[in-house]
């Protein structure tokens, strides 16, 4: 037979393997042969059962990877042994899920290539599509974070942010005029990446989802400056809107440090400016905070920070306008979403992870909350 790189290779025997499968344990007799040009053995019977260096099905290795991707790997180990009396050790569920967490990943990769070429195509036609974006940590182990500043003084950082990204779309509006998700048009990416790796992967979800086709584009995102520079990049043109409930928590984040946390003026403070923040005046905000003059320096730097927000961010807080038009203005689909996708699994007590596990982990749970699990594992099969 041939080899993969076209030369002769020749049969050497037949070798036995031992393959767990979903209904038990069997012995696999494959033929194998070498090619002395490569100086690598081939057997093609493994390439055509999906069996390569591995002892698992890919029946079993799914059923790792789903229950990888949901519960911690002992958990895992445990419920495949439990519901399907398939008996692992917790290691080979963790390998086996990360694999295919990377497996997941090298496809979102060529989707991204597509998508940068012109070849992701969206069959759909899209009235308004929403994409938010979001950072949440997840605690790694300690080789990760070296010389990485903490978030904290003096503190060394304990997690690495992971960016996560979500596109659904938006068609009509309830009988007050308020804007209707359309239902399960709500898609995930994510990974622990710097900025200029994510905006490729969240475009590319976007364009998958028809951006391209889109009457409309909104961007959704607290203040934090890669989000909007990943919309001058790449989203050039949509509205941008900062997420009303993370500006509302800015102001009343600041009426704490200026009138002190507990103080009912901090909060009459505050819920006064809420308000303005809803009409969408913005210039009075500003005014109110340049009226502010704690003599506490932190305060007073804190005051600073604050102006500093509000005035980069005014065109992105037009909340009247926003309402209007029947826009969503708060992204809590995204918190949901870093909660559900990193917090439930990434985060429980005693968790650390290596970025790559952790990478591996967030692109299975992306791929399993966006409905496209049994697409990756039919396309898998057809290659
Ligand atoms: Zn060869």
């Amino acid at each position: 037979m041939d080899c993969p790189n076209g030369h002769r290779a020749e049969f050497v025997e037949y070798r036995s393997k031992r393959l767990v499968t979903a209904l038990s344990p069997i012995q696999v007799e494959r033929a194998y042969y070498y090619c002395a040009q490569c100086g690598q053995g081939v057997i093609p019977k493994d390439q055509e059962l999906d069996i390569v260096d591995s002892s698992f099905s890919p029946g079993v290795r799914r059923m790792m990877g789903r229950l990888g991707a949901k519960e911690a790997f002992d958990e895992g180990r445990r419920d495949l042994e439990e519901l399907a009396g398939v008996i692992v050790t917790t290691k080979a569920v963790e390998r086996v899920s990360e694999a295919i967490g990377h497996d997941v990943e090298q496809s979102n990769k060529a989707e991204r290539h597509a998508a940068f070429i012109g070849q992701l195509h969206s069959i759909e036609s899209v009235a308004t599509l929403y994409i938010a974006m979001d950072g949440t940590g997840v605690p790694v182990v300690p080789h990760e974070t070296e010389g990485r500043q903490g978030k904290h003084e003096a503190g060394k950082a304990k997690t690495r942010e992971a960016k996560l990204g979500c596109v659904f779309t938006q068609t009509t509006v309830d009988d007050q005029g308020r804007p209707l998700r359309d239902p399960d048009s709500t898609t995930y990416v994510g990974a622990i990446e710097t900025a200029e790796q994510f905006g490729p992967r969240i475009y590319a979800e976007a364009v998958r989802r028809g951006l391209k086709r889109a009457k409309r584009v909104i961007v959704l995102g607290d203040g934090a400056p890669w989000i909007w520079n990943i919309v001058a990049e790449h989203f050039h043109g949509a509205i941008e809107i900062v997420d009303l409930y993370h500006a509302r928590q800015h102001l009343a984040e600041l009426g704490k440090i200026v009138y002190g946390p507990a103080s009912s003026r901090a909060k009459d403070w505050s819920a006064g400016r809420s308000e303005q923040l809803d009409e969408g005046s913005l210039s009075v905000i500003l005014k109110a905070l340049k009226r502010l003059r704690p003599r506490d320096p932190a305060a007073q730097q804190a005051v600073h920070q604050t102006i500093t927000y509000f005035q980069t961010n005014s065109e992105r807080m037009r909340y009247d306008q926003f309402r209007r038009q029947s826009f969503f203005v708060g992204s809590g689909v995204m918190e949901a979403g870093c909660k559900t996708i990193v917090g439930q699994r990434l985060k429980q007590s005693g968790m650390r992870w290596t970025v790559r596990g952790a990478n591996a982990i967030i692109a299975l749970r992306c791929s399993e909350i966006s409905g496209r699990w049994e697409e990756f594992w039919e396309n898998r099969s057809v290659g």
